[in-house]
């Protein structure tokens, strides 16, 4: 029954996420309740603006000028309540402080994941918050990762980015990890942790540098880092102690 209640609450939420996604990088309220067609410019009807539900029904094109609706509208109705489940799954079925403080970092990591994606941005907006709404919940009681290895595992994070695009501008002069890039990694340094930020950083290394080699990308066009970060970050929330056992198991450490 609860995971009913989390898939409707997500996919609600993630409706409301792809306004965000539509609207901030144009700079515009996210408040302001009517939708419309950016084509055709029709105020879009509640009854089509059902999440994952009426993308089906209208077969992902506008009611009135069958104009294609992105896929992100989609694909973020859908991951979001998919995400929550894991997750309420993941911390043995409690609503807890530690599930409400991963929620909060899932919604703006989908946000940042399909913004940076599409237009190769991370708006301060939603990084810079993240950060500090990581850093309070590592104050809080009960909170299951402290302030102290989040210090580290921000600082350290945001210091080796800094450095990282400092070397690669100064070698190459050109630019690497951008401005958004540096603060994002600060920010889930601030949810995750050392360790966390850690795994975050290698895992999205390595998933970048395979999609890379795969799409035989031009060195020379903008590759976004951003959803790779995201990706890692969600990765080690939902499944990151059982993939580190795993690999521990793998090499008979453990
Ligand atoms: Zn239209």
């Amino acid at each position: 029954m609860f995971y009913l209640i989390i898939f409707i609450f997500g996919a609600v939420f993630g409706s409301f996420f792809n306004v965000c996604i539509s609207r901030i990088p144009k700079k515009e309220s996210i408040v302001f309740p009517n939708s419309s067609c950016p084509n055709c410019k029709t105020k879009i009807k509640p009854y089509h603006n059902i999440p994952i539900i009426s993308y089906i029904l209208l077969k992902g094109k506008c009611a009135y000028c069958g104009s294609k609706i992105d896929i992100h509208y989609f694909l973020v109705e859908l991951l979001t309540p998919v995400l929550l489940i894991l997750l309420y799954a993941g911390q043995n079925e409690q609503i807890s402080l530690v599930f409400f403080k991963y929620t909060i970092f899932i919604s703006f990591g989908l946000i940042i994941f399909f913004i940076d994606l599409y237009h190769y941005i991370i708006p301060d907006k939603l990084s810079l918050p993240l950060i500090v709404l990581g850093l309070i919940f590592s104050f809080l009681p009960n909170t299951d990762i402290g302030w102290m290895s989040v210090g580290i595992g921000a600082l350290s994070g945001f210091l080796l980015f800094l450095f990282t695009a400092f070397l690669f501008q100064k070698t190459t002069g050109k630019d690497s990890l951008g401005g958004g890039d540096i603060k994002l990694i600060a920010a889930i340094g601030a949810f995750l942790g050392v360790w966390g930020t850690l795994f975050t950083v290698l895992f999205a290394s390595l998933i970048a540098l395979v999609i890379l080699i795969i799409l035989r990308h031009d060195n020379k066009k903008p590759f976004p880092f951003g959803p790779f970060l995201i990706s890692g970050a969600i990765t080690y929330i939902l499944a990151g102690n059982t993939l580190i056992e795993l690999y521990l198991r793998l090499y008979n450490i453990y």
